[in-house]
């Protein structure tokens, strides 16, 4: 596995006097973990231990479809033989932020969307998936999809009387036409624009499932999070996350996007390196081997000797 160590190195060296908060792991119970979801746990567990900040367990299993409780068990328990412990969460679900599985956040999400309407920038959408395809500029081939406003109102923001969303329709933000600008820890100053990154962006759909942009800014605003490490699969998306802690009020956690682990081919891991998942390295690692070698590409250390994850907190670098 290589991994880019670029600025890695600085980041995990900076522990610039930070407030004692909360950092966090929020997997998706879909799958075992694999070496890349552990290398973004460690980092952001060192990273909050040796602040001395709380470190919460998310189980983010929005999609019922997916997310099965049997794999929210292995990754604790993977996560456990690790020795990365957490202070509050997991489906036992103890801390006072809880609960802490998302299918059980409903009212939060809620209450958000009901404050995000009173600002009159949402508005149904009853577009289906064919019809927003078929309106996609030939260019955006990385997948990304931007939504070309087809149900947008003529007026943003909605005059007040005209704001309810049915059920059985979709619920979207209006998003500004300007550049929204964001330092990331890591991969340092960011500048994306909402209208042509993914256009006015979903909330919940028309299923009545959230959307994980909504959901994700609501739990970690309310569990107090302060640090978000995460892959950097997920940096632009960022700003999206950004406009609705703006919108509602929260402050805005600092991000620390890691690049992601990938294969001998180059590509980023996925459950299909079975020599990369937590079942084929239990069977032939001790977790100090797989510590010490992560610990070594996030820059927590200069070699990847074998080493426990505790004392990871008072290593010197
Ligand atoms: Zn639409």
């Amino acid at each position: 596995m290589t991994i880019s160590l670029r600025k890695l190195t600085n980041f995990a060296a900076e522990m610039k006097g930070q407030t004692k908060g909360a950092g966090r792991f929020a997997p998706s119970p879909t799958g075992r973990m694999h070496l890349g979801n552990i290398f973004t746990a460690l980092v952001s567990w060192v990273r909050a231990r040796r602040r001395g900040a709380r470190w919460i367990l998310r189980i983010e299993d929005l999609d019922p479809g997916r997310s099965r409780a049997e794999w929210a068990r292995l990754i604790e328990d993977d996560l456990h033989w690790l020795g990365l412990d957490w202070d509050e969460g997991g489906a036992e679900g103890r801390g006072d932020h809880g609960p802490y599985c998302q299918s059980l956040r409903g009212e939060f999400y809620e209450e958000a969307l009901r404050r995000l309407t009173a600002t009159g920038l949402t508005y149904g959408c009853t577009c289906r998936r064919a019809d927003i395809m078929a309106t996609q500029a030939p260019h955006q081939s990385d997948g990304r999809i931007v939504y070309a406003g087809t149900c947008r109102p003529a007026v943003i923001p909605r005059p007040e009387g005209e704001r309810s969303v049915p059920d059985g329709v979709a619920t979207r933000i209006w998003v500004p036409d300007r550049d929204i600008t964001f330092t990331d820890e890591i991969c340092g100053e960011t500048t994306v624009n909402l209208a042509r990154h993914c256009g006015d962006f979903l909330l919940r759909r028309a299923d009545g499932a959230w959307a994980y942009q909504l959901a994700v800014v609501v739990d970690d605003a309310l569990m107090g999070v302060d640090e978000v490490v995460r892959g950097d699969d997920l940096l632009l998306s960022t700003a999206q996350q950004l406009y609705l802690y703006d919108l509602l009020g929260y402050r805005a956690p600092r991000f620390a996007h890691v690049p992601l682990v990938r294969n001998e081919q180059g590509i980023r891991l996925s459950k299909r390196d079975s020599s990369a998942s937590m079942e084929y390295l239990r069977a032939h690692h001790t977790p100090e081997e797989i510590i010490g070698r992560l610990a070594q590409m996030a820059g927590f250390r200069p070699d990847p000797s074998p080493v426990n994850a505790k004392s990871l907190i008072t290593d010197s670098l």
